[in-house]
């Protein structure tokens, strides 16, 4: 067997991952994963376990808006983004960023 993956040790660490709008490093629980479906559209993988190349965002609504933004997120998944996907990625967003999580009260 060869393994690429650098240095790879099984540690308790926790895995983090880099949300693909702000760079900030966190704990893979912190942050939303989004997963290229086999079809080539995005969608929400709340989970975390579904299969498939992803990228990950904060919970703040405004790493949301920016990664959604451009073509950021299609060219991390390799993919091709259409509006009405862009749509319905948003709107999980919010329910997801705004409605639970964080209680913000602005
Ligand atoms: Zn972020």
């Amino acid at each position: 067997m060869t393994s690429s993956s650098p240095q790879y040790t099984l540690t308790k660490h926790k895995p983090q991952r880099t949300c693909i709008a702000c760079r900030r490093l966190a704990d893979k629980r912190e942050l939303v994963r989004l997963v290229r479906t086999a079809g080539g559209s995005v969608e929400v993988d709340v989970g975390g376990k579904k299969s498939g190349r992803g990228a990950y965002l904060c919970r703040s609504w405004s790493c949301w808006q920016a990664g959604l933004k451009g073509d950021r997120l299609a060219r991390v998944l390799r993919t091709t983004i259409t509006a009405d996907n862009r749509q319905q990625l948003m709107s999980r967003g919010e329910e997801l960023v705004l409605g639970v999580g964080c209680a913000k009260s602005e």
